[in-house]
């Protein structure tokens, strides 16, 4: 009999072979050597292969919604929650099977109806040159407005989601009215027109083209541990500034993965979700990414230690999606290039 059954599962596995095989198809939007190590590590403890899709975000967001239901996406993974509530938003998702994993991480790092949930955590302070800004001069974003700061703050454009989300963020916290009139004084106080990314606003501090910018810190903490010593120096010309600590608590956003709506292989790609949020993997987040583990009792990288512990805003990240269109348009009417 056995003899039988295992013929039948041989020829079985000849005919069709996705029956047999267990995979899970991942969209992307991460870079694939930040998300490539655990996969691998994955189907190696589990024998289930995970085909990975790396792409833009917005772009994978169109071609789930233009698969429909014939999708073989089972999972969208992305470094900002604006993108996880816009595919929730377009009804791509579905719930995640509630698991001791996913019941561990923080509340407002996870979706209300379970549609998506944070994997790491990525803080976006202020960064300031070591030599010329006094590190007591800034306590709060707010006080980046005053006229002392004029020509001298560097940060990356409008349409970049983290500082979408960061806007957003404050307009659910401090009202649509505040926030307006910030975004409106702060714009004037740039040193020049918004270009690069958070990596080039940094080495503009080092090299004296402005005097403040703001950063995610993996950024500067890769810099500092960058195996190019003129990068290593551009870092350590720059300090962190957690704003807000006697407030609101310090911006921060996650990479996070959503399931999607069609999800041919729903019940391993939950299993892959929980093995993303088990200690080792969170581990090295932490270490390989210089992110934040989105579990609070996971240790730190060494660099991130560095920058030493701070008070997180609180606000459910949902919040950033809700505002986001609110927030471009403040940025767009305050002239934020
Ligand atoms: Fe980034």
């Amino acid at each position: 009999m056995k003899k039988i059954i295992t013929s039948i599962f041989v020829i079985a596995s000849f005919l069709s072979p996705f029956v047999m095989a267990e995979q899970i198809n991942l969209y992307s939007a991460r870079k694939e050597a930040l998300i490539k190590p655990l996969l691998d590590k994955f189907t190696a403890e589990t024998g289930i292969s995970v085909n990975l899709v790396t792409g833009n975000a917005d772009n994978l967001i169109t071609r789930l919604a233009n698969e429909g239901k014939y999708s073989p996406a089972d999972l969208l993974l992305t470094t900002d929650v604006g993108r996880l509530y816009r595919a929730k938003q377009q009804g791509l998702t579905q719930a995640i099977n509630t698991t001791q994993a996913t019941a561990s991480v923080p509340s407002n790092f996870r979706d209300s109806q379970g549609h998506w949930i944070g994997l790491s955590l990525r803080a976006r302070p202020i960064m300031v040159s070591a030599d010329r800004v006094d590190s007591n001069a800034i306590t709060r974003l707010e006080d980046l407005v005053k006229p002392e700061w004029k020509g001298r703050i560097c940060i990356r454009s409008s349409s970049n989601i983290y500082n979408q989300s960061m806007v957003a963020s404050m307009i659910s916290q401090i009202g649509e009215v505040n926030t307006q009139e910030w975004v409106k004084q702060f714009v004037k106080n740039f040193a020049r027109p918004p270009q690069g990314g958070d990596r080039d606003q940094i080495k503009a501090v080092a090299a004296g083209q402005c005097d403040v910018a703001i950063a995610n810190t993996y950024y500067l903490a890769g810099m500092l541990t960058s195996k190019d010593e003129t990068t290593v120096s551009q870092a350590q010309k720059v300090n962190v500034i957690w704003p807000n600590q006697d407030s609101r608590g310090a911006h921060v956003n996650i990479s996070g993965v959503a399931l999607t709506k069609y999800a041919p292989n729903a019940e391993v790609a939950s299993q892959l979700i929980d093995f993303l949020l088990n200690e080792k993997s969170q581990q090295w987040y932490a270490t390989t990414n210089h992110e934040y583990p989105v579990l609070p009792d996971i240790a730190w990288s060494d660099v991130l230690k560095k920058f030493g512990t701070f008070k997180m805003e609180q606000v459910p990240l949902t919040e950033l999606g809700v505002y986001n269109a609110d927030a471009v348009k403040i940025m767009d009417r305050a002239g934020w290039k």
